[in-house]
């Protein structure tokens, strides 16, 4: 917990890719990306109430921002820094994210190390200097708490549309669906108009809403820090992989992994030979290692 003056600057970010939620978005009819680049700020928050946001930098992987801010923060347990590509029609791309305790953040700071590399997930890495001045008086009485929330629930409402929701490694937001779409969790299509589906933003799985709390495969886009074959490219190698083939489906099939139509004449898809998982060519990637986890994967759709 911390309250004080928070003042941060941010400086600037280095190794920023596209996710491929946006990779999805951004590739044609023939396959070719259409745009291959991004438009970054940095988004802050302090328990998920915005406080911040950097300007926007144009068509860069590295932007350099070099700005400050300063926010009275009253018992603050979490500071989060999202990167998002500032779309043009809203609303903008998730692109990587940083959470970190206020504990945590004393801790670092304490011995004058102020100027920090924070490593983004899924990619990344954020350049930030960071001074706290905790309060000497501890102001813990009704009147300041009331006003946090009020402030709180006023800020939360204008800004933070965009939440992050993570399990298990995913970064789950509301998505508005445009085809329709099952769920990769209960297997039950995602009924209803407007933001209905939760989709990672980094590895493209959907769910209901009610379901992504459930997502018990880890998301395969982020390290693993206990695993350190994660860093030479391994990372999807387990023995819960799958045994895909090219698979030629005559009936209506859909993604068990992203949840949409495979659509094409033939080979349109990869089935598993071992549990049957259908998925796209571009979802093999990201369903790699969930093999049996889902005992109740449905072959052929109604
Ligand atoms: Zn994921
Ligand atoms: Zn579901
Ligand atoms: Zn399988
Ligand atoms: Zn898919």
């Amino acid at each position: 917990m911390f309250t004080g003056t928070l003042k941060v600057k941010l400086i600037e970010a280095v190794d920023l890719k596209l996710t491929d939620f946006q990779l999805r978005h951004n590739v044609g009819l023939v396959g070719k990306l259409i745009k291959n680049t991004m438009d970054p700020y940095v988004f802050v928050d302090i328990d998920e109430v915005h406080v911040h946001r950097t300007t926007t930098k144009q068509k860069t992987f590295c932007p350099s921002w070099n700005e400050m801010f300063e926010s009275e923060v009253q018992s603050g347990t979490n500071l989060g820094l999202t990167v998002f590509h500032d779309a043009a029609i809203p609303p903008d791309d998730f692109v990587a994210n940083y959470s970190m305790s206020f504990d945590e953040l004393i801790d670092i700071t304490k011995d004058q190390n102020s100027d920090i590399w924070v490593n983004l997930e899924p990619q990344g890495k954020l350049h930030v200097v960071v001074d706290l001045k905790q309060d000497v008086c501890n102001s813990n009485n009704e009147e300041t708490s009331e006003l946090k929330e009020l402030q709180g629930s006023n800020r939360r409402s204008r800004d933070m549309r965009r939440r992050v929701h993570q399990v298990n490694g995913h970064k789950f937001m509301a998505t508005l669906l445009r085809q329709p779409t099952f769920c990769s969790h209960c297997q039950k299509f995602i009924w209803g108009f407007g933001k209905q589906g939760y989709q990672c933003q980094v590895c493209t799985r959907v769910v209901h809403k009610r379901c992504h709390e459930l997502v018990v495969p880890r998301c395969p886009g982020i390290k693993d820090a206990t695993s350190e074959e994660s860093a030479t490219g391994q990372r999807f190698s387990s023995n819960m992989s799958h045994h895909f083939v090219k698979h030629t489906y005559f009936r209506c099939t859909y993604c068990n992994h992203c949840g949409s139509l495979i659509y094409g004449l033939i080979k349109q898809g990869l089935k598993c030979k071992a549990c049957n998982m259908n998925v796209h060519k571009r979802c093999e990637k990201n369903a790699a290692n969930s093999c049996h986890i889902n005992t109740n994967v449905i072959t052929e759709t109604h």
